[in-house]
């Protein structure tokens, strides 16, 4: 859980912004001063890890593969670790144990939205926050709870569009979105958010492949995680370089082992 409370910004933030003016120019002429180093932007590399899913037939196995990320991200200097869901298969306390036990290995901030088979109350009390945005080198990572449904999703959805105006208000160098599942394609109001923001990538999992799956002005990139595959592309995550002027990425197979990501000057 400490985790999230180190590294989000609670979703209420765009709120803020709106009914507080004065105070937001306030602190704009403060930041102005003195930007933040999370305002500045710089290149960076982070992993999209995809589902780790912990669970039958091979709990140990699959906790194993997992607990390779943190050594992978370190080694390429990542910034950043986004896991798009689904922790567990079964939501047992051994297979959180081993979530925990894992994620304590993070050298770097580690972003996790909730996926189908994570339990509300467990996620909350072994991951933290369902949703929320994240500032890394003046971009923004909207992170979704895509389980959502009726007016728990209608809700979200004005959080979402909140956030996604107060990234554009803050002259965010990228907005990434993410979620567990990649249904932007399916969900129109979602997809018209994503459209009418200029949202370039949205990072998800789920599907168990290596997809890329293009939208009007948008990808989806989904990673296959390190637990099950369903294509031909076998266990692996994304790396991806981010640069003032473009992104770049690569897909890279588990057993892969990769130096550290140069990035470009
Ligand atoms: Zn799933």
């Amino acid at each position: 859980m400490i985790y999230q409370w180190l590294y989000n910004r609670p979703a209420r933030g765009a709120h803020v912004w709106a009914v507080l003016p004065l105070a937001a120019a306030l602190l704009a002429a403060v930041a102005f001063a003195a930007a933040p180093p999370d305002q500045e932007f710089k290149p960076f590399a982070f992993i999209l890890a995809g589902d780790p899913e912990l669970g039958k037939p091979d709990v140990r196995n699959t906790a194993d593969r997992f607990a390779l990320l943190p050594q992978r991200a370190a080694r390429i200097k990542a910034a950043l670790v986004v896991i798009p869901g689904d922790m567990t298969h079964d939501d047992t306390d051994e297979e959180w144990d081993a979530i925990e036990g894992t994620l304590k290995q993070f050298s770097m901030p580690v972003k996790i939205v909730p996926g189908n088979h994570d339990k509300p109350k467990s996620f909350a009390k072994h991951v933290g926050e369902d949703h929320c945005v994240f500032t890394l080198n003046n971009c923004d990572f909207v992170c979704l709870n895509s389980n959502l449904g009726g007016s728990a999703a209608k809700t979200q959805r004005k959080w979402f569009e909140d956030a996604l105006k107060a990234s554009r208000e803050h002259h965010r160098t990228h907005t990434f979105v993410v979620l567990h599942h990649p249904n932007v394609a399916k969900d129109e109001p979602l997809r018209g958010l994503v459209i009418r923001y200029g949202v370039k990538v949205v990072l998800a999992g789920h599907l168990h492949t290596t997809a890329e799956i293009a939208g009007k002005g948008y990808t989806i990139y989904v990673s296959p995680g390190t637990a099950r595959f369903r294509d031909k592309g076998g266990l692996g995550y994304r790396v991806f370089k981010v640069y003032k002027d473009r992104i770049e990425q690569e897909f890279v197979p588990l057993e892969k082992e990769v130096a550290e990501a140069k990035l470009a000057p």
